[in-house]
């Protein structure tokens, strides 16, 4: 069983050309993949209007290529919430549309809303942010209401610079506080295959952290190539699958109508 359970289409702002929804369904095929879920962006904040995302054309397209693919190919209503514990409006938009999988991501950070990715690490203490970031992302498990937690390493994808290499050593006890909060609340822990092309060139997070997470208890895992266009789709998987497994894992957690399925691999 194969399964990319975090991919975005047209319908993401960020998504590059040739990701049509049809276009992603036929290259998970070629692919192999078994089941795919399409999370596509919607971020709210603080202090900005929430991203705008046609969530109603986006499930027109994934009902279609249901009943045009549904032999060969399991296509899941999805979506991937930044920063659902800072609007009100996050909850309302939940309820408005039926989802089989939510993915919480923590994208920006406050005052500013800046997303993660954007900010002058060249000029910031990236220890000190590592906490700021480890507080902001607490706040958010304790709000819950999201199914996945996407990309827990996401700061260490982007904060590299000249002299310093990020890690997530030395932050354990933060790390841990945030898995006990996703166990507590039934919420899978996300392996994210992004790394694997970045300076890091391995899925994230890191093996330790998927040891904690199976020692603390946790048996609900998530993965996804958090890919951006149709050729992406399922990059990386079979490596996400690897690191799971060498964390000890056996099984994965597919949403489907937001309720928890573990499926074997
Ligand atoms: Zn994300
Ligand atoms: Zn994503």
């Amino acid at each position: 069983m194969l399964a990319d359970l975090h991919m975005h289409s047209e319908y993401s702002e960020d998504a590059k050309p040739d990701a049509s929804v049809a276009s992603i369904c036929c290259a998970s095929i070629q692919r192999g993949l078994d089941i795919i879920a399409l999370t596509d962006h919607k971020d709210f904040h603080y202090n900005k209007h929430p991203m705008p995302l046609d969530i109603e054309s986006q499930q027109r397209d994934i009902r279609r290529c249901r009943a045009q693919y549904g032999g060969q190919l399991t296509v899941l209503y999805g979506v991937e919430l930044g920063e659902i514990h800072v609007s009100p409006e996050a909850p309302d938009f939940l309820a408005a549309y039926q989802f089989d999988e939510v993915i919480g991501s923590l994208h920006t950070m406050p005052p500013d809303d800046i997303d993660i990715y954007f900010l002058p690490y060249g000029r910031m203490d990236c220890e000190a942010f590592l906490h700021t970031y480890f507080d902001e992302l607490l706040k958010m498990v304790r709000h819950g209401g999201f199914d996945v937690l996407g990309h827990i390493d996401y700061p260490l994808r982007v904060m590299k610079k000249a002299g310093y290499e990020p890690t997530f050593v030395g932050y354990e006890a933060r790390i841990e506080q945030v898995l006990r909060e996703i166990i507590d609340r039934e919420i899978a822990l996300e392996i994210n295959a992004a790394g694997l092309f970045g300076w890091q060139k391995q899925a994230g997070p890191p093996r330790f952290v998927l040891e904690m997470y199976r020692n603390l208890g946790g048996t609900m895992l998530s993965i996804g190539s958090d890919s951006h266009c149709a050729p992406d789709a399922g990059r990386g998987i079979g490596q996400c699958f690897a690191h799971a497994r060498a964390a000890g894992f056996t099984e994965l957690t597919v949403f489907r109508g937001r309720k928890p399925e573990q499926v074997s691999f």
